[in-house]
């Protein structure tokens, strides 16, 4: 605490709130798709500043979203995905109560990843860190964004940096799997059975994309509404805004009630 006020738009602290949703909906268009989820754990106030959010581990930064999204949306969140083998359209749920964080000290340890003799790894070894959403962000820049991004997060024996591209297939893969493992959460996919063909479903579920649509709409309603009062009754945008959501709904049921 710093002890010192600002006189000009007072920041809304989290999503709950009409205007804190059409804050965080400012803040998260206004970074790279890959930093969204970074922006919406900052407007939800769960850490200080953006850069804080970009350097947490996937593993935490998902369990803190899944919790902003329970905690502003509720606790089902509903996925679409299509079957690969028959392309029947369907509807998954994820349980968000059952999103558990990666026990300590896997999400912020390495896992060490031996390599064959013979190979060129300083030390013989490979050592492998959670990729967070600041290397997700660099590695959709890239050429080649799985290299990039496994290359960010691995190092040799001696703390190096690692030509993952010269890596044989099987160290690659293995240091792939360690990545995954690191990021838990971050990796998280729902299984369900097809009702079209019987066949197995699996989708990657991304936290920070589905709780950024979910923000989008809500936001495009809630202006909707702003659009609608103010013209009603000449309200500015801050007056709108600053009303209880009941008695939002009252207003809007009035105006529509208008012959
Ligand atoms: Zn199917």
């Amino acid at each position: 605490m710093t002890g010192r006020g600002t006189l000009t738009e007072p920041r809304a602290r989290g999503l709950g709130s009409a205007a804190g949703l059409l804050c965080a909906w400012e803040q998260g268009a206004a970074v790279p798709s890959g930093a969204v989820g970074a922006a919406l754990l900052r407007a939800a106030g769960v850490v200080e500043d953006l850069a804080t959010a970009l350097d947490l581990p996937l593993s935490d930064s998902s369990v803190l979203l899944a919790a902003v999204y329970a905690r502003t949306f509720g606790e089902r969140v509903q996925a679409e995905t299509s079957c690969a083998s028959c392309g029947e359209r369907l509807e998954l749920e994820l349980p968000l109560h059952r999103i558990d964080p990666v026990p300590e000290p896997a999400a912020h340890g390495t896992t060490v990843v031996t390599v064959p003799d013979g190979a060129d790894v300083a030390g013989g070894e490979l050592l492998v860190r959670c990729p967070t959403l600041r290397d997700v962000v660099a590695a959709g820049d890239a050429p080649d964004p799985e290299t990039e991004l496994l290359g960010r997060c691995v190092t040799d024996g001696k703390g190096g940096g690692v030509d993952v591209a010269a890596l044989t297939p099987d160290v690659r893969r293995a240091a792939d799997r360690a990545a995954e493992q690191l990021a838990g959460a971050g990796a998280l996919v729902v299984r369900s059975a097809c009702p079209g063909c019987g066949g197995s479903v699996s989708a990657d579920v991304d936290l920070a994309a589905l709780l950024w649509q979910r923000v989008t709409t809500e936001a495009g309603r809630v202006l909707g509404e702003v659009a609608e009062l103010a013209a009603a009754f000449g309200w500015a945008e801050s007056e709108v805004l600053a009303l209880s959501e009941h008695r939002r709904a009252a207003y809007l049921t009035l105006v529509r009630g208008r012959p």
